[in-house]
């Protein structure tokens, strides 16, 4: 491989010469790495939550140690009380002893008498069951009545019922749970094998990364792959030790890399891997130990750009720098690796099975991840992708995991059940699923859901991808903005059988610009577009075609098509975010994103945000408590103080 580095001037990346398939990647990751000596080490039981047990264990004694009673009753011989019944009782003579807990029987139980006994207590020589005391009456001091029969071995834990000497107890590889730690206690076992946690140094690199708690400078973001991985890493056996984020600046990347190897026992980076101008870490790694590289550039999507490699037995991994190519690719093809290094086995709580809503299109050779949130309908769960694009990490938010698509597929059908990789190894379904338009004003009505314990689950794909959720019934409303020119109303022409119209709020729309801007402070939106039209230094930033804001631009353009028209963002947020950063000079947004943007603003029209609501599901606890809270006093009162119009 090519790894000496480009000009500045040059703009095109090198490119990856050998793309190895994720199948084959793995397996020559693996094969370079293992079978390993893996390192094993004594713990207390209190310490070794979570650890891989190193070695069998057997049972050094039988658990319980003795013949137990598992009631408050009497030690009897059961041949006594053959004939004993309800109407004919048995009276038994007491022996001069009671057992408690924790006394061993010094008398007997001879055929004729009983012993008082408490659970846990050891049964006595000659008794083979025990009776309840519910089952006696006391007959004077010495004596007892007992008014039912009972069978051999009634009542009693026999010595190794529970964990026999000598028995497997635990096996090597085995997770150490409370449970475990509860057998191992058991048994009397105060430490135990276990196999070392690998320590695993993190990197992230990159000139624009700012550690969170610090100050975000033009351009910089925030450091969000290291925080991840070494939490990703913690929670699959590794001992994770974050080092920072470290410039794109060879010799000091490559001193950082040589401490953290020299240190531990495998090396996750992040970024820096794109064979791109500044990207480093790859060539460092050629320097670092034998065999180095093994695949850099592997037929994934997104994900193409990570890096495996092996130096002097312990891995280094460059995971690409975007936060879910991150994810995934650490997820699917570096835990595995993790794991087998800490001696646990392949995680089987992370992963489900769910049903696909709609196809999924995917490009023929290069396996593809998709980040989908869980659903649930009659039939089970649904996983929605959700993924917007290898950047960003807003998808996180919504997403529960994520699938792969075979590279050998150029699709995945809908009514498809796919295995889904959760980040989180646990589900918890939502009360409420709301599936369409985001808007900022749905926080303001899900807030007291949350606080009394509902799960509120929404899912932002636009105002048509919700109302065909809606109408297949995987959700429980849409919320809608969609404006019908024929007949100039909203949303109403939309709706489809078993589908109802809430009203919602409605949503100012107007002229964005930066206050003080004098081309337009002061003017009507109709004079505001003309002054732009006017000055052809103005940029403007459009909405996406189909988008209702859309259509109002267009008709105050008429034919016009000024710089910037092509610009067409999907979100209100983006247009705002854009006008803000002066890479746009006007736009049209909603009056709550202007302010929140501190942005000049005048008002055009009222955009009708409503919910298609699922007829079938109106009386849902969480749909009604949803709607309760859009009609409460509070609601509105948030809604209005927002800047919304509750309708
Ligand atoms: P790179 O592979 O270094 O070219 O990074 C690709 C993209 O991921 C760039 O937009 C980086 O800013 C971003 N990125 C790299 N590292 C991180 C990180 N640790 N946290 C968040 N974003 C990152
Ligand atoms: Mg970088």
């Amino acid at each position: 491989m090519d790894h000496t580095p480009k000009s500045r001037d040059s703009l095109d990346q090198e490119q990856f010469l050998t793309i190895l398939s994720r199948e084959d990647a793995l397996a020559r990751f693996e094969a370079a790495l293992f079978p390993r000596a893996m390192p094993s080490e004594m713990r207390s039981l209190a310490d070794a939550l979570g650890c891989a047990l190193a070695r069998d264990m057997a049972a050094p004694i039988d658990v319980p140690p003795f013949d137990r009673s598992n009631v408050d009753g009497f030690a009897v011989r059961s041949a006594d009380l053959a004939s004993a019944s309800e109407t004919a009782s048995t009276r038994l003579t007491l022996n001069d002893e009671v057992i408690a807990c924790g006394v061993a029987p010094a008398l007997p139980v001879r055929s004729g008498t009983a012993t008082p006994i408490a659970t846990g207590g050891p049964v006595p020589r000659g008794a083979d069951a025990i009776v309840m005391v519910e089952h006696t009456d006391p007959a004077g001091d010495a004596a007892i009545e007992v008014r039912r029969a009972v069978s051999p071995g009634q009542f009693v834990s026999y010595a190794g019922s529970d964990i026999a000497r000598g028995e497997a107890l635990l096996r090597a590889g085995t997770m150490i749970g409370s449970r475990e730690i509860g057998m191992l206690a058991a048994c009397g076992i105060p430490e135990v094998p276990v196999t070392r946690r690998p320590r695993v140094a993190v990197l992230s690199t990159g000139d624009e990364l700012v550690q969170p708690g610090g100050v975000l400078r033009p351009a910089a973001i925030f450091d969000t792959n290291g925080a991840i991985v070494t939490a990703a890493i913690s929670e699959n056996g590794g001992e994770a030790k974050f080092l920072g984020a470290i410039p794109d600046d060879e010799p000091q990347l490559e001193s950082a890399m040589r401490q953290a190897l020299a240190d531990n026992d495998m090396l996750v980076l992040s970024g820096g891997t794109s064979k791109g101008a500044g990207d480093v870490s790859h060539r460092i790694i050629a320097r670092l130990g034998a065999p180095g590289i093994i695949a850099h550039g592997v037929a994934l999507k997104p994900g193409k750009p990570l890096c495996l490699a092996v130096c002097d037995g312990k891995p280094v991994i460059i995971l690409p720098g975007f936060p879910t190519s991150a994810m995934f690719t650490f997820h699917d093809m570096i835990v595995p690796v993790l794991r087998r290094m800490a001696g646990l086995p392949p995680r089987s709580d992370a992963k489900v099975s769910a049903k696909i809503p709609v196809r999924i299109a995917s490009e023929l050779g290069r396996t593809e991840f998709v980040m989908v949130s869980l659903v649930e309908d009659d039939a089970g769960l649904i996983a929605y992708p959700t993924g917007k694009g290898s950047g960003a990490i807003t998808s996180f938010a919504q997403a529960d995991g994520f699938l792969r698509i075979d590279a050998l597929a150029d699709q995945m059908p809908a009514g498809m059940q796919a295995e889904v990789t959760l980040f989180t190894p646990h589900v918890r379904v939502p009360d409420l699923v709301i599936v369409g338009s985001h808007c900022t004003g749905l926080d303001l009505v899900t807030a007291p859901l949350a606080r009394a314990g509902l799960l509120v689950r929404s899912i932002a794909v636009g105002s048509l991808g919700g109302l065909a959720a809606a109408k297949r019934g995987e959700c429980d409303f849409a919320p809608i903005h969609l404006f019908d020119e024929k007949t100039e109303t909203y949303n109403t022409p939309y709706l489809a059988d078993g589908l109802e119209l809430v009203p919602g709020w409605r949503r100012m729309q107007g002229i964005v610009f930066r206050k003080g801007d004098k081309r337009f402070e002061g003017l009507s939106a109709q004079q505001a577009v003309c002054a732009a039209l006017a000055d052809p230094a103005c940029i403007m930033v459009n909405r996406n075609q189909g988008a209702g804001t859309r259509i109002l631009i267009d008709r105050l353009l008429g034919e016009a098509r000024p710089d910037g028209y092509w610009n067409q963002p999907r979100s209100h947020n983006a247009v705002a975010a854009a006008v803000a950063q002066h890479r746009a000079d006007w736009g049209m947004t909603i009056a709550p994103v202007a302010h929140a943007a501190d942005l000049g603003f005048i008002p055009l029209a009222e955009e009708h945000y409503d919910f298609a609501l699922v007829t079938a599901r109106k009386q849902r606890p969480a749909v009604q408590a949803f709607f309760d809270a859009l009609a409460s006093q509070e609601g509105r009162a948030a809604l209005t103080q927002a800047g919304f119009r509750p309708a």
